[in-house]
């Protein structure tokens, strides 16, 4: 009997050792490869690794998602024009973070990867594809969907590499992987590995893989993972739509032959404002201790934080703006300022979710919470407040695995269908708004109020 279905999370800061930890991990449960009907891959998006297929080693180190070195390459590509194929074909705003750049960069400065890719040596991938062919034995060369849209090289609409954008890069086609659904057989494991063969059924990028994985199924439904940043995702059904406030424009995980669409938010600074009261300030000793505080005082004596430390994304965007605390008066102290900091983050959720709606033209119903922050219950009940619609935190938080592992029992019939999914699951806990529209609409004001506060900040003035 195949009882068991295996999830690999590969994360930015635990890459390394992946197999040996899949083969502990049964280990420690008794489980062999015959009892696995499948595996799950969910991964850090973006990463960029390139290698030889012949050694199977990288030609150079992999490149992670948050390295900025080829910044003056999108500078070029918006001058050049490229930026408005960029968005149009690919949904995505031209910037260092996707895949695109770092494989030219690699290309231009890493000695003899030109010369090995015109003789059809050289493979892209990023993290999922590289652990495919890693665990296949080289077999198979493959990705999927969601990864395929992080790259800027994918039409997300065509479902296909862009030539175009390839050919302006000077990227060659032949370096790239097969793209195929998220659920979807994509192999099966090397019989020395694991010690058997597994079947490989699901991929897909962490945020998508965790929209999955929260049964974000259906048009208008949302996640919003609470890490140091915030990762927002809506699923909007099988239309892309472009945003006009910012907004990434990108594939979520699905079954085979049913594509469909997200749109893509996030908020820079909100666990890390946790952080900044506890590193910086040193006025709290762990970031849970912030909710009795919050809770120790009964609003946050008028004052808003806005924790603009490296400027604010969407629907805001200005790289100028920066941290500001407004509307203290002499009562003022630690715990209003930990409450308001801890709101901040509900209201900078609330501008995207809004940003959001607007762009889909649908109305958001609730709001699915997980993420390291989302166990603060001030916060989730804060959140729904100042939503006015309930949010609901799942008694399983690590979303990312289950959504992979969903997506790969899907794939080998391990679960019939998304239904026998949902009555899966141990009942989620729900925090219900029942704030007063008046306060709400005031809090709200305030804080539109407060954020202009902070705009253009550090530009120079004239
Ligand atoms: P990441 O995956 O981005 O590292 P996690 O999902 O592990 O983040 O969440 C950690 C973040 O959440 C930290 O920034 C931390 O300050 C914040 N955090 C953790 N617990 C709480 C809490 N109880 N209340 C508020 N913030 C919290």
């Amino acid at each position: 009997m195949k009882n068991y279905i295996m999830a690999l999370d590969q994360g930015t800061t635990s890459s390394r050792c992946k197999i040996s930890v899949a083969a502990e991990a049964m280990a420690k449960l008794g489980v062999s490869a015959e009892d696995i009907a499948s595996i799950g891959i969910t991964n850090q998006r973006e990463t960029t690794i390139l290698w030889n297929k012949l050694t199977g080693e990288p030609v150079y180190n992999a490149i992670v998602w948050q390295c900025r070195r080829t910044s003056d390459m999108i500078q070029t590509i918006k001058a050049s024009g490229l930026d408005r194929v960029i968005k149009e074909h690919t949904g995505l705003i031209p910037d260092a973070y996707f895949s695109a750049t770092k494989i030219k960069w690699i290309f231009d400065n890493v000695e003899g990867v030109k010369e090995e890719a015109e003789k059809g040596n050289i493979l892209f991938g990023t993290v999922d594809t590289w652990l495919i062919w890693k665990l296949t034995g080289g077999k198979v060369f493959a990705t999927d969907y969601t990864n395929a849209s992080r790259t800027m090289l994918f039409d997300i609409k065509k479902l296909k590499w862009d030539e175009e954008i390839l050919n302006a890069l000077n990227i060659p086609k032949s370096i790239l992987p097969e793209v195929k659904p998220s659920s979807h057989i994509f192999g099966l494991t090397e019989k020395g590995l694991l010690g058997g063969k597994i079947t490989i059924g699901g991929v897909a990028g962490d945020q998508q893989a965790a929209l999955f994985g929260q049964g974000c199924y259906e048009k208008g439904e949302v996640k919003n993972t609470y890490g140091t940043g915030c990762f927002l995702l809506m699923n909007t059904g099988n239309t892309p739509i472009t945003s006009n406030n910012g907004l990434l424009t990108t594939i979520a995980a699905s079954e085979k032959g049913k594509v469909q669409y997200a749109l893509e938010g996030s908020v820079f600074v909100a666990g890390a404002a946790i952080q900044w009261l506890r590193d910086e300030l040193q006025i709290i000793r762990d970031a849970a201790e912030t909710e009795e505080a919050a809770l120790s005082v009964k609003d946050t004596n008028g004052v808003y934080v806005v924790p603009a430390f490296s400027g604010l994304g969407a629907p805001y965007w200005d790289q100028y703006a920066r941290g500001t605390i407004v509307g203290m008066t002499r009562g003022f102290n630690k715990n209003h300022l930990i409450r308001a900091t801890l709101e901040s983050i509900a209201y900078q959720n609330y501008a995207v979710l809004k940003a959001m709606e607007q762009d889909a033209g649908v109305e958001i119903k609730r709001l699915k919470a997980d993420g390291g922050a989302s166990s603060n219950n001030f916060l989730m009940k804060f959140q729904a407040d100042i939503l006015g619609i309930e949010v609901i935190r799942p008694s399983c938080v690590e979303t990312t695995a289950l959504g992979a592992a969903y997506l790969a029992g899907l794939a080998t019939g391990f679960w019939k269908d998304r239904e026998e999914i949902k009555s899966n699951g141990r009942a989620p806990e729900i925090f219900n708004p029942d704030m007063e529209e008046a306060i709400r609409k005031k809090k709200l004001q305030g804080w539109n109020k407060a954020v202009k506060h902070s705009f253009e900040w550090e530009k120079e003035s004239d």
